[in-house]
């Protein structure tokens, strides 16, 4: 056994970890932090076994590229000691928390990528796990790092964002603070080769800035300008118009079926609103083993990505992981709906909101919105961003429905209250503009 296995709770936080098994209406929640969303094949049937030796069998993909076991029960050690076991733990407990870094989960094989950010993005995780003083971050606190791939979350905002550009043919990491790649600005840049300093100047500046009830970049900025922030940061950065007007390029992304790499082919699939059962996951791992290069990417849209598959066995690959339950085709009403807990698990929720998506998928023709959000209350922890519609639950099988508006905060503009599951399917299925009616 590793010599931390027996470590319980390294830090306080309300966020489950590794260690830090945290208590919810179905059991407790552990959850697993992977570098970059790597799964190794034999680490998903580790994780697989796990869930059902020590808990009720629900593995949930987060919405940060992780995985978290649900319902675990009494033992505590022997389910960490088996995740230590096949590798899924940090170097050292304390590390666990701030294990948190986005890449795309087609990062090193995209075909739009600029570069493999890969090693700088173990870098920066060293980096965070390895240095004490970078444990103090929140759990909750996040950086990402992109390179252009056409698979990549643009929508999570992220305390620190990097993404790689092009600039004289040299490559150059630009940054933005508190926001999101799709939107925020970009406030400086400097060459890629001086990622990792700026990571760490950034991370001690923030520390250095932030009080006790800062835990944030949003609430550092709150009292600090970002033009302050940066001037201390004793790295020098270019920040020219050629950088500060570069924005991201924005593509649109599918996450599942064939998606092209610079070589070869990966697919996507995803578990039925963010649930994997230990068969999906030893079914993947099974395929990922036979036909591609034995891993897994775990997506933040709460998929699974298989890359470096053989191109002659996508079909076959489909057919296998569609028998398990799989969902490989973004037009399935089901791969389009994502909902929170909902009340078996969570004391918060007025809706059981996991079984009324699934009644809602079944109501949804081809009108609905490209992604449709259910939530049991306003606090919307299952996704990072604003659907363009969220239904709010207010009672049992009865919802507020919201459409996304950039310019209002929260879900956006409200179109209807207290409506029913039939109602909403029938008021979803509208043409957008209808939704006003
Ligand atoms: S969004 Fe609210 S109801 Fe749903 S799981 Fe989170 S806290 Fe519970």
């Amino acid at each position: 056994m590793p010599p931390h296995a027996s470590y319980s709770s390294p830090r306080p936080s309300a966020c489950p970890g590794l260690w830090r098994i945290v208590s919810a209406l179905d059991g407790g929640i552990c959850r697993i932090k992977l570098p970059g969303g790597v799964l190794l094949a034999q680490q998903a049937e580790a994780v697989a076994s796990a869930a059902e030796r020590f808990a009720g069998g629900v593995i949930e993909a987060t919405n940060r590229g992780n995985l978290q076991i649900r319902g675990v029960g009494p033992d505590h050690q022997g389910l960490v000691a088996a995740l230590l076991a096949a590798g899924l733990g940090p170097r050292e407990a304390a590390g666990d928390d701030v294990r948190n870094l986005m890449l795309s989960p087609l990062a090193g094989l995209d075909p739009a990528m600029v570069l493999d950010v890969r090693p700088l993005g173990g870098q920066i995780l060293d980096l965070l796990e390895g240095t004490p003083r970078f444990h103090a971050l929140s759990a909750k606190f996040a950086l990402q790092l992109d390179a252009g791939e056409r698979l990549a979350m643009l929508d999570h905002p992220h305390d620190l964002w990097l993404s790689v550009l092009e600039l004289e043919q040299q490559p150059w990491l630009a940054f933005g603070l508190a926001g999101s790649l799709g939107e925020s600005d970009v406030l400086g840049a400097v060459p890629f080769s001086q990622g990792l300093t700026l990571v760490r100047a950034m991370l001690e500046r923030f520390l250095d800035l932030a009080t006790p009830t800062q835990s944030r970049m949003r609430h550092v900025l709150q009292t600090c300008t970002a033009a302050d922030f940066i001037d201390g940061l004793g790295v020098a950065l270019r920040q020219d118009p050629a950088v500060l007007g570069w924005r991201r390029p924005v593509r649109p992304v599918t996450w599942l079926g064939a998606l092209p790499q610079r070589r070869g082919v990966a697919l996507g699939v995803a578990p039925p609103l963010g649930r994997l059962t230990p068969a999906m996951l030893r079914e993947a791992a099974r395929v990922a083993r036979e036909q591609g290069d034995s891993s897994l990417r775990v997506t933040p849209w709460q998929s699974l990505v298989l890359p470096n598959l053989a191109s002659g066995g996508i079909d076959q690959a489909q057919h296998s992981l569609m028998t398990v339950g799989l969902l490989c085709h973004a037009a399935e009403p089901l791969a389009r709906i994502s909902a929170c807990t909902g009340a078996s698990g969570c004391a918060k929720a007025l809706s059981e909101t996991k079984a009324d998506a699934v009644a809602l998928a079944a109501l949804l023709g081809p009108g609905a919105p490209a992604s449709v959000h259910l939530t049991g209350c306003p606090r919307s922890c299952a996704l990072a961003h604003t659907a363009p519609a969220t239904l709010l639950a207010r009672a049992p099988g009865h919802y507020d429905l919201y459409q996304r508006d950039p310019r209002l905060p929260g879900f956006g503009a409200l179109r209807a209250t207290d409506i029913t599951l039939n109602e909403a399917g029938a008021m979803l299925d509208l043409p957008t503009e209808h939704l006003d009616d």
